[in-house]
């Protein structure tokens, strides 16, 4: 289901170019406004359909097993702190729900460079960095040798 944007909404802003992580959303340098320029690297995200302030990039599905004539709206609304999102269907029954924005504030997030550096013995962990405690837990749940020896039951 790769993005279009409608032409006409658009304001040129980069927003969606900024937050794309295929780094496909462009602006066309004749017209000023926002297209996916290769649209088969679309992961559908819909990163770009959220952060878009005028609500103009919409995601298709491939004629060939989307069916025809379906829809799937997302609108974000900051001052709500929410994302709506309005699914239709082909034989026109239609969903909606309401979600939460859990996007982190902007420029919250620490970068590598501001936590401690990891002990040498670190490296010989199977732990990701900062796990368990930043995963809220005491231990990583991990099979014994005797689990392992039965198998899953
Ligand atoms: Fe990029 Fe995601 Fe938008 Fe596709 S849906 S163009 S991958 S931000
Ligand atoms: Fe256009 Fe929306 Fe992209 Fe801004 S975020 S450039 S308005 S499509």
């Amino acid at each position: 289901m790769p993005t279009f944007v409608y032409m006409t909404r658009c304001d040129g802003c980069g927003h969606c170019v900024d937050i794309c992580p295929s780094d496909i959303m462009h602006i066309d340098p004749t017209y000023r406004r926002a297209y996916n320029i290769e649209p088969n690297m679309c992961w559908e995200c819909y990163s770009c359909v959220k952060a878009c302030p005028q609500n103009a990039i919409d995601c298709r599905g491939y004629a060939d097993f989307a069916p025809m004539g379906h829809s799937v709206r997302a609108l974000r609304e900051e001052e709500k702190g929410t994302i709506s999102w309005k699914i239709k269907f082909r034989d026109g029954r239609e969903k909606n729900f309401v979600s939460p924005i859990r996007t982190t504030p902007w420029g919250s997030i620490k970068s590598a460079a501001d936590y401690e550096a990891p002990s040498l013995d670190a490296m010989k962990s199977q732990e990701l960095a900062h796990e368990p405690e930043a995963l809220n837990i005491d231990v990583l749940p991990a099979l014994t040798p005797d689990q392992l020896k039965l198998g899953v039951l």
